[in-house]
């Protein structure tokens, strides 16, 4: 059977990075059909909305998304729309690789970790956000629950369990924000119990940060809250060269959004020199969730072989290329 997912191109170096994207997604094979959507500045002009119906009803139909960067426009009344679409659909999971690439200037080799970071609450909920009248105090409500992080916790286990991974640390701030963070790290103690065959270790978020510059390998799967997760999730990113190489997918029960982590990149957008990996990466993950992985698989090591012999690839990996040459060299190894 054919799947059919919702394509959003977005803004910026977004269509660039989509269409060398689709094309190499054509050359694998998959069978995917596509039902192209707008959202981001582009909608917001065409359709006066940054967040259409149209759009929302695809991912709803569809429960599937491919996404490339959106331009949320700076100025009182924008919300985030990559934040409106996790609460949307409530899509809890953020799951973001970290691999390290042979050829690519990284600071490591052998880098493999995956970070699980909390999506939809924690320090990031926009209620409780408050400013006094004269503008000298500001207050923000960090909103943790036992079902939102039940959930997480567990999807990081199961994560680790189906792909053989051998350990999950529990990142958090529980010394300190004894409430918030105590009750994260109290449930991730109780949901360790069902996976013994998991090593479960506990680290603050500090010391985290430390760990992952000094020694990295000691590190598979990570889970943690919202805030945390995003720093981490960087850090991360930054160890293995950086964002042209970092995607992300955010996973709900019922839709799933698979993009790169980077965003819309104007300074680069139209010049044909974006690097299409980190979306790649990211359908990657969507072939995986959709259960293709032996194609998930085989787009990984175009990816991984391309990047090792510099064939036309972009010039952020050194290249003289551009997008549309980094994809047909990738289209014709799939
Ligand atoms: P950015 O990630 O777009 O760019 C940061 C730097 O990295 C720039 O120098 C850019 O040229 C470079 N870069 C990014 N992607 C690249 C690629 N694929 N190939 C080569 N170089 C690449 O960050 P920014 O400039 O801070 O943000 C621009 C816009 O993107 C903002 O409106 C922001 O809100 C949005 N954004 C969207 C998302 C998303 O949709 N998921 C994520 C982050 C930022």
């Amino acid at each position: 059977m054919k799947n059919t997912i919702a394509v959003i191109k977005g803004d910026g170096i977004g269509p660039e990075i989509m269409d060398a994207t689709l094309h190499v997604l054509d050359a694998l094979g998959c069978g995917l059909e596509y039902e192209f959507v707008d959202a981001g500045l582009c909608a917001l002009e065409a359709q006066g909305s940054l967040l259409p119906p149209e759009t929302l009803d695809a991912i709803s139909r569809h429960k599937v998304a491919l996404k490339g960067p959106l331009t949320t426009p700076v100025g009182e009344g924008f919300s985030s729309i990559n934040v409106e679409l996790r609460k949307r659909f409530d899509l809890y999971a953020n799951v973001r690789p970290a691999i390290t690439f042979p050829g690519t200037k990284a600071r490591y080799e052998d880098i493999d970790i995956i970070t699980v970071r909390e999506n939809t609450e924690g320090a990031y909920g926009a209620e409780g956000q408050v400013l006094s009248p004269d503008g000298q105090t500001a207050q923000s409500l960090i909103r943790v629950t036992r079902r939102g992080s039940e959930r997480i916790v567990r999807y990081a286990f199961d994560l680790a369990r189906s792909t053989g991974r051998k350990k999950v640390t529990v990142v958090h701030k529980a010394n300190i924000m004894k409430t918030t963070s105590g009750l994260f790290l109290n449930v991730a103690r109780e949901i360790a119990a069902d996976y013994p065959e998991i090593t479960c270790n506990e680290m603050i978020v500090d010391n985290t940060c430390m760990q992952l510059v000094m020694n990295p390998h000691q590190f598979d799967v990570i889970v943690t809250t919202n805030l945390f997760g995003d720093i981490i999730s960087d850090l991360c990113a930054g160890l293995v060269g950086g964002l042209g190489l970092a995607p992300g997918a955010n996973i709900g029960s019922d839709a799933a959004i698979f993009e790169a982590v980077h965003g819309s990149a104007p300074d680069i957008a139209g010049k044909g020199i974006a690097n299409p990996c980190a979306l790649l990466l990211g359908a990657g993950q969507m072939l995986d969730h959709l259960g293709l992985s032996g194609q998930a698989q085989r787009l990984r090591g175009a990816i991984r072989s391309v990047v090792e012999a510099k064939d036309r690839v972009t010039p952020d990996l050194g290249g003289t290329g551009s997008t549309r040459s980094f994809a047909e060299a990738l289209a014709e190894r799939v």
